[in-house]
């Protein structure tokens, strides 16, 4: 898909605009707190509704505005035709209202994903530094969008463990608690299962990016799945099995704290760098390998929306050289000018940051939230 019309009705600083996009992309330069982020925000929020930010909603309305609205035309490669989606949200009442081609679609999620686009930001380093739940959304975001099925467990899951732990916090009979373990743990093990197959298929490919960027040693991704389980992709049927014991070893603890204490919903990933000796980047790496790591990731979910979606993703990329080594920059460049060949959408505070298709990418400007094209 290629984004060939943006509409923008007060989202954040971005005022009142109807942009053309250039069908290769375009670089937007500007400089700092004039509304770059602001703006592939704006792009992202068409894909999954939601601020890339994790900005709430209510956030994104211009300041002292009721209301804010993004429409992007999308145009297939060749000949098809465009599709137009739109979202909305007011600020009274909370009413989020989203369009695909007109129509609002059953749920929500029914219209989740409809641009394949992956955001690079320094931001991202987060999905590291930060505690498992930025990983966990990680793979809710990455799954959700490209491994059907995987969104309609995860929400299962959701709800089952919400009534769950419900029926421990008000301290109800084990035989009250124990009802929701069947379905919890058939939930939780299809999450489980679904995680497990993602990082087993996309481990080689983030260890190669990851030794291209840092012109060094490879890294590794480790599932730390909750119940503990054996190395490798285990079966649906397997993991069941593991988790109902789980919930029976920790019945005892669960009565105490008055939660749920095994599952999916307590898993990590491990991220490490695979050298002469194996080093935690969570805990141990440096600021450059932790910004590695993150870009790596990146573009294994880049290479699963192309695998699973079988289209380029639209590339929309933040300021990503801000704060690299030369030698870094230069070796990502490289790597995203062989496996990016989708449309870019990019930002940067100075015309000199902009490197990737130099010549290529129209420029625009931006002051004040205000694009010039
Ligand atoms: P930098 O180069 O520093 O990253 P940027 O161009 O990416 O800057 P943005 O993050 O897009 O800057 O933010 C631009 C401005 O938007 C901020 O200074 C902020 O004051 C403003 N802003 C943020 N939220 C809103 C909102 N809801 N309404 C109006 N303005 C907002
Ligand atoms: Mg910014």
């Amino acid at each position: 898909m290629r984004l060939t019309h943006l509409s923008i009705r007060r989202f954040r600083n971005l005022g009142v605009q109807e942009l053309d996009v250039p069908p290769e992309g375009v670089a937007l330069v500007g400089e700092n707190a004039q509304g770059k982020s602001n703006f592939l925000e704006s792009i992202y929020y068409l894909e999954t509704f939601r601020s890339f930010r994790g900005a709430r909603d209510d956030q994104l309305i211009g300041f002292g505005e009721e209301v804010f609205r993004v429409a992007g035309r999308l145009t297939p490669p060749g000949a098809g035709v465009p599709v137009e989606v739109t979202a909305a949200f007011q600020k009274r009442g909370k009413r989020k209202k989203v369009t695909v081609d007109g129509a609002e679609p059953d749920r929500l999620s029914d219209g989740l994903g409809r641009l394949a686009a992956v955001v690079f930001s320094p931001a991202d380093v987060a999905i590291i530094n930060e505690g498992p739940s930025g990983r966990r959304r990680f793979l809710d975001i990455v799954l959700s969008l490209n491994a059907p099925g995987y969104l309609r467990s995860i929400q299962r899951y959701r709800q089952v463990l919400q009534q769950r732990n419900a029926a421990l916090n008000k301290g109800l009979a084990p035989a009250m608690v124990h009802l929701w373990d069947d379905p919890l743990a058939r939930a939780g093990a299809e999450v489980t299962a679904h995680r497990a197959r993602w990082l087993d298929a996309v481990g080689p490919a983030f260890s190669d990016y990851y030794a291209e960027v840092s012109g060094g040693p490879g890294a590794s991704l480790d599932y730390r799945s909750n119940p503990t389980l054996p190395d490798g992709v285990p079966a649906v049927d397997t993991v069941v099995e593991a988790f109902r014991e789980a919930l029976l070893r920790s019945a005892e603890r669960e009565r105490r704290v008055g939660t749920t204490v095994v599952g999916p919903h307590r898993d990590d990933v491990g991220v490490s760098v695979t050298g002469d000796r194996e080093l935690d980047v969570r805990d141990f790496g440096s600021g450059g390998q932790r910004r590695t790591a993150a870009l790596a990731l990146r573009l294994v979910e880049a290479a699963t929306i192309r695998e699973a979606r079988g289209q380029e993703p639209i590339v929309l990329m933040d300021d990503v050289f801000a704060e690299l080594d030369e030698g870094r920059s230069e070796r990502i460049l490289g790597l995203i000018e062989r496996e990016e060949t989708g449309q870019v959408i990019l930002t940067a505070p100075k015309d000199s940051d902009v490197r990737v298709r130099r010549d290529a990418l129209p420029r625009w400007g931006i002051r004040a939230g205000l694009i010039e094209t």
